[in-house]
């Protein structure tokens, strides 16, 4: 078949491509697509016969790429950005290119030891012990719920429950909103625990579970390590003690803040985290990979093993008594997985964790010069000193239609892909730095598009 042929030409039109996507520095924001635009651009592309590749690639090169924001731009300082080493997105390439999976010791050993090897870095760094292991999942979200599931059906056979019996975990009112989703597709309830300055703390977990009538069927409590809105990391040490008094799984949520264990200035905010029975970092956020990774970690593994390991008669062959067999499969929800570790492996081996803490420290660096720039500059408020590396500020008198409006005006004028967000009931501005080519001067840009009230 042609289009299982090596064809030379179509490698050099898309390598060609991807040495100057590699190459672009900085990265260019872009812009937000429009539908008819880009309907218009692949109206008949795809029918019973081909198109030249060159055309093709055309397409997505100057119609569909300049209509996808660049979230690895040093400007883009919404949501959770992304920066990933060019290391990493290359060996990425390889991870594609050489069908990479990783399901099964059996099909993938070479795969799996690399990952694994990362997995133990992390949960080295975490303070877990030398029998903790995971695997890689595609995010955060499916990190939760992997790992709740395990807790859920812990939780059960602890209280001798069924299925039909629901159970609740502890939560935050800050908590993900992928921890609720979790929730609700594997059937259980939260307890929310209130929380003052949007941190969680044994005390007010211990409390929440003292004024409950009835906590009988509290299984487990998620922990935050870096709220993804403020960067608030929840008080470990004590959500894990009253974890180990009331049996408890603790499941702690780091899908963003996780990489602040590299960095040894606010590595003391995670203490307690060495208690965690599970545990989630996303290396496509902070850890510089590229998406989708997510790292899951468990204390004990079997545990995660009996619960996810699927049944099937074509994958007998998977599972023998070998101790060194590990099948990333059995430790989440999924079965066919990419070796999306490996990216991360590769820029780890190459650069050193040194490389690492240096580019994260950074990110937190400027959050503290922006946080003293925000407090010096007349109009402007901080709403909070980072912990991690988001800002929330506001400007003294703007409503929602002002933040929303100047955010339109920083993207279109590229200068800054920067969303308001809420606090507390208020719309007000956020950054969230990552990428370490964000510099002051790009932020003093940003800032200084506050100073004049919104023309209309
Ligand atoms: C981003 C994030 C998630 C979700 O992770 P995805 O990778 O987007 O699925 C969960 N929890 C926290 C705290 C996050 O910041």
């Amino acid at each position: 078949m042609r289009m299982h042929r090596y064809d030379p030409a179509l490698a050099d039109l898309v390598f060609d491509y991807m040495r100057d996507r590699l190459a672009l520095d900085p990265v260019p924001l872009d812009h937000p697509g429009r539908k008819d635009k880009l309907d218009r651009a692949l109206e008949g592309l795809i029918g019973a016969q081909g198109n030249d590749p060159g055309d093709v690639l055309a397409v997505y090169a100057d119609q569909l790429a300049p209509s996808v924001i660049s979230c690895d731009s040093p400007r883009f300082l919404s949501f959770i950005p992304a920066a990933p080493t060019k290391a990493a997105l290359l060996f990425d390439m390889v991870v594609s290119c050489a069908s990479l999976q990783g399901i099964s010791w059996l099909e993938a050993a070479g795969a799996v030891a690399a990952e694994n090897q990362v997995l133990r870095l992390i949960s080295d760094l975490a303070g877990l012990p030398a029998s903790a292991g995971g695997c890689f999942v595609s995010g955060g979200s499916a990190g939760n719920l992997s790992a709740l599931v395990v807790a859920r059906d812990m939780g059960r056979r602890r209280l001798g429950v069924g299925a039909r019996d629901r159970l609740r975990v502890a939560v935050s009112d800050q908590a993900h909103s992928s921890i609720g989703n979790t929730l609700h597709i594997i059937g259980m309830d939260a307890l929310v625990v209130a929380t003052t300055d949007h941190r969680l703390t044994g005390e007010a977990l211990r409390a929440a579970l003292a004024a409950d009538p009835d906590t009988g069927d509290v299984i487990g409590v998620v922990a935050t390590a870096g709220t993804t809105n403020a960067g608030i990391v929840d008080d470990l040490a004590g959500i894990g003690a009253v974890a180990r008094e009331r049996d408890l799984w603790f499941h702690v949520d780091g899908a963003y803040g996780g990489a602040g264990l590299l960095a040894p200035s606010v590595r003391a905010k995670y203490d307690g985290i060495e208690l965690a029975d599970s545990f989630v970092v996303d290396p496509h956020k902070w850890l510089f990979a590229p998406f989708d990774c997510a790292a899951l970690v468990y204390r004990n593994p079997s545990l995660a093993r009996g619960v996810h390991t699927q049944d099937a008669s074509y994958l007998d062959v998977l599972h023998t008594d070998a101790p060194e067999e590990w099948n990333p499969t059995d430790y989440a929800y999924h079965l066919t997985r990419r070796a999306r570790g490996l990216p991360l492996w590769f820029s780890l081996a190459v650069h050193g964790t040194d490389a690492y803490t240096e580019a994260i420290e950074t990110a937190l660096t400027l959050a503290r010069d922006t946080a003293e720039l925000i407090r010096a500059t007349p109009h402007l408020e901080l709403i909070r000193d980072p912990e991690l590396s988001a800002v929330l500020f506001r400007r003294a008198g703007w409503d929602a239609a002002d933040y929303l409006a100047w955010s339109q005006r920083l993207l279109a004028g590229q200068i800054g892909f920067v969303t308001p967000t809420g606090w507390e009931g208020e719309t007000v501005a956020r950054f969230a730095f990552l990428h370490p080519g964000t510099t002051m001067t790009t932020v003093e840009e940003i800032l200084a598009t506050m100073a004049d009230p919104i023309a209309g």
